[in-house]
């Protein structure tokens, strides 16, 4: 959410942003609104000073036995009281088109950020890792989990439906590995672990970002008016909603969740394997700061470098992009995306994803903190990926397969694989 006066001074530069971001808003349409709300507010808060008057008038109107003026008051009284009615109603259905427009205003856009219509339109920033050469012909994730027995797709369907699968033997330990290696090296430098609420109230999806325009993308549980998180970053950053919060040092949270999407408009797209499924687990990082546009820019630099050190850990090639305009999403101000080298795709597919926010978020949820002055201000707001399993098994099977169909595990996952150095076939 902006701040409607920013909205009124830079009407263009927003409704030009909404243009690039692909976003439906019509900024005159929403200044408008708010025109007609503030007439509205102040001639409710006309009528209700009016009536206050006139009633503070009433006993000594009464002490002076002045009954024809005491009932000229009341008949007063009345009618402000009908008008304000009227006006009050009037004023719920404005506040409501007003709410409804405003949680559809894009966040702006950082001035570095490439202007591109799609995700084609994204701009490599860097590569790090050399690409695995391989003298035989490779075997894809897929093959390589069914000989080792790491995962079963064509159960996973059979009992989940389309897109689910079953993480078997040492797959299971694989996908925790990578979770538990991400935990460990964010606690080392400072976040936060925490275990979260994968079903959450409709408010915390709309504070965070995620509604009204990801609705199509997420599980609903009507009976009990709750939704499925399709990533922890809902729930780390309601943890605070509401509050006013000591931001003196940047507050560094690790989320371990499931999540959950429907993957709505993704119909015939990577339906092979374990790259796009409904249900997957991930260790995010969220970082709440203060408004301070240097603070959060390094906050964004050091959580990008977080993943990347992972990546690293992990012994697998990948590529930073600076996400474009077109594929940045509503709330977010900067993005990188990364993305990590798969072999049998014959490119690298995004693995993680980091966002400055800005106080997008925190204005929607209210999060605060008072800054040197006392003055109360929005937090900035920044999230990534530390890991999301299974789709990094693609690259860590496939850049660490060997011609006899063994796999090598990278030394930074022994320590949570038994000690195991390879994947051996049976
Ligand atoms: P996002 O929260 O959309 O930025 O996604 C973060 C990361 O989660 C992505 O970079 C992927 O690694 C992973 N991810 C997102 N959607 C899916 C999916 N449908 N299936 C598997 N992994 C996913």
């Amino acid at each position: 959410m902006l701040d409607i006066r920013f909205i009124r001074e830079h009407a263009d530069q927003v409704q030009e942003v909404a243009r690039h971001k692909g976003i439906e808003v019509s900024i005159p349409e929403l200044l408008a609104v708010d025109n007609e709300r503030r007439r509205l507010l102040l001639e409710v808060e006309g009528l209700r000073m009016q009536r206050n008057t006139l009633s503070q008038a009433m006993p000594e109107l009464a002490k002076q036995g002045k009954k024809d003026e005491m009932e000229a008051k009341k008949a007063e009284v009345r009618a402000v009281n009908a008008r304000l009615t009227e006006l009050e109603a009037e004023l719920l259905t404005v506040e409501a088109a007003y709410r409804e427009l405003m949680l559809l205003v894009p966040n702006i856009i950082s001035p570095d950020t490439p202007v591109g219509g799609s995700d084609e339109e994204n701009v490599e920033v860097r590569r790090v890792g050399e690409l695995p050469v391989f003298d035989f012909e490779i075997r894809d994730h897929v093959t390589l989990g069914e000989m080792h027995r790491l995962f079963d797709l064509p159960r996973g369907v059979k009992v989940g439906g389309s897109r689910n699968y079953y993480m078997t033997g040492i797959g299971v330990f694989l996908h925790r590995a990578v979770q538990q290696l991400a935990l460990d090296v964010l606690a080392g430098r400072g976040f936060t672990a925490m275990d979260v609420p994968l079903m959450v109230r409709e408010e915390m999806m709309t504070n965070t970002g995620f509604f009204p325009s990801g609705r199509e993308q997420t599980y609903e549980l009507p009976r009990d008016e709750k939704w499925l998180v399709g990533t922890s970053e809902v729930a780390l950053v309601s943890y605070y909603s509401g509050e006013t919060v000591d931001v003196s040092e940047p507050i560094r949270l690790a989320g371990v969740s499931n999540c959950f999407r429907r993957e709505a408009g993704s119909a015939g797209r990577d339906t092979r394997g374990l790259y796009r499924v409904h249900q997957f687990a991930k260790v995010e990082q969220v970082v709440i700061c203060k408004n301070d546009p240097d603070e959060s820019e390094r906050l964004l630099q050091e959580i990008t470098q977080n993943a990347e050190d992972l990546l690293q850990l992990l012994e697998v090639p990948y590529r930073v992009v600076a996400v474009c305009t077109g594929d940045i999403g509503q709330g977010v101000y900067k993005k990188y995306d990364i993305e990590t080298w798969m072999p049998s795709r014959e490119s690298y597919g995004e693995t993680n994803s980091a966002s400055n926010l800005w106080e997008f978020q925190a204005r929607r949820s209210n999060i605060r903190y008072r800054d040197e002055q006392g003055t109360l201000q929005y937090c900035h707001t920044l999230n990534n990926t530390a890991v999301a399993t299974p789709r990094i098994l693609i690259p860590l099977l496939e850049n660490h397969q060997r011609e006899d169909g063994s796999i090598y595990i990278p030394v930074a996952l022994r320590p949570y694989m038994n000690g195991m150095e390879e994947i051996r076939p049976e």
